[in-house]
């Protein structure tokens, strides 16, 4: 097979995408030649992107209480996950939290909030946030994610400075109606256009392990490509309790990297970020998933834990990458953090313990420091830790940046 990835790549590096074809024999491909895919697909990456990779940085700031039904979602319609849930954070809180990314290493900023979509008042409520934010660090790109736009709405958040809207497609459109009941695929890709026709940069990428066919991933990335998304994040489906998904895991490490290499190839020079699930699903895949996509969010997602910030940063350090925009070393960037954390928890030691809910306690095992953990077991033996957030955003507590 390496004659044929290779094939496939060095098109792909003078720009021509793979074709339809091509993504699926990719996707089919046995795991034994896993590491041939992956070589071959990281010769694109690094002719797009050299040594880089881009860090974004999410800031919640408006969790659960959704009207919408997305299946895959812990803030959906009558969630029972016991997720975070709080209005909209004060503009001086939102500033604080981006700026705990910002000296992660982030080069951008992601506002989200849940709901359909924002009211006029939410647009000038966020556009407001983003003028404080940019006022204090000029160099920051800031992403805005609040869901369904209305006419106007668009052009407010441009010239508020908003550098980019994030509404992703998630799935195939021949998908869409078995995750979703309250909105339609068209719905998305009309925000989507809605944003870049403002002038905006088109962030908008897909959850996989939801179901989908092979063919329908291939569908997904081609409306990708029709909607000219500039960066592309891939979410690996978080399967929460008391969501339609409970309970389904279809992904391996080996399957997720044949999708990132696909989407790669499919887009050689789009951004391409590791998103939610990447530790639950990548697992130790995530360094190389590296060699392959170019970009990722630090720390925490809007309702789980992700791995800890320095973890993040050693993956960029170990890989030889240098971080997008950061005016030091990655390594001297990583030390950095992680000084200011230990002297932290030495400030703090015996620090709060996270907030847990009865149910979690119930379910708490202990492990050989005395600690408490809560664990569950997947389907395959494997362990995953789909740990809900209780830091950062909408606590009191530091969060992982
Ligand atoms: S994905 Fe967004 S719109 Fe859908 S239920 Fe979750 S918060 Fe609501």
């Amino acid at each position: 097979m390496f004659n044929i990835f290779s094939q496939i790549a060095e098109r792909a590096c003078q720009g021509q995408a793979a074709s339809r074809d091509e993504a699926l024999t990719i996707l089919n491909s046995s795991d034994d030649d896993l590491i041939e895919l992956v070589a071959a697909t990281s010769r694109v990456r690094r002719k797009f992107f050299s040594n880089l990779v881009k860090i974004n940085y999410l800031v919640n700031l408006k969790s659960g209480l959704c009207p919408e039904d997305c299946g895959y979602c812990s803030q959906r319609l009558g969630s029972d996950t016991d997720v975070l849930k709080y209005p909209w954070l004060p503009k001086a809180d939102a500033q604080r939290q981006a700026e705990f990314g910002l000296s992660g290493g982030a080069s951008r900023v992601c506002l989200v909030a849940s709901g359909r979509g924002p009211s006029n008042r939410d647009v000038g409520k966020v556009s407001d946030m983003v003028t404080s934010i940019k006022s204090s660090n000029p160099d920051v790109e800031v992403c805005a994610c609040l869901g369904f736009l209305k006419d106007g709405q668009a052009e407010t958040l441009k010239t508020a400075g908003v550098d980019a809207y994030n509404h992703n497609l998630n799935t195939a459109e021949s998908h869409y109606p078995e995750i979703c009941s309250t909105h339609t695929f068209a719905d998305r890709v009309d925000t989507v256009t809605r944003a870049r026709n403002a002038g905006m940069s088109p962030c908008s990428g897909l959850i996989v392990g939801m179901g989908e066919t092979h063919e329908q991933v291939v569908e997904a990335i081609e409306s990708l490509r029709a909607v000219d998304s500039d960066s592309i994040p891939v979410n690996f489906l978080i399967p929460f309790d008391d969501t339609p998904l409970a309970g389904t895991y279809e992904l391996s490490p080996h399957k997720a990297m044949r999708i990132l290499c696909a989407i790669r190839l499919m887009c050689p020079d789009r951004e391409l970020r590791i998103a939610g699930g990447r530790e639950m699903h990548l697992r130790s895949w995530q360094p190389v998933s590296l060699h392959v996509a170019n970009s990722l969010f630090l720390g925490d997602y809007l309702t789980v834990e992700g791995q800890t910030a320095e973890a993040d940063l050693d993956m960029i350090v170990d890989g030889g990458f240098q971080i997008v925009g950061a005016d030091e070393p990655a390594a001297a960037l990583r030390d950095r953090v992680l000084a200011h954390r230990n002297a932290h928890r030495a400030a703090t030691s015996p620090g709060p313990e996270p907030q847990t809910t009865p149910e979690e306690q119930a379910g708490d095992i202990s492990l050989p420091c005395g600690k408490k953990t809560s664990v569950s077991a997947a389907p395959g033996g494997n362990l995953t830790v789909p740990t809900i957030r209780r830091r950062g955003a909408g606590t009191q507590y530091e969060p992982n940046a």
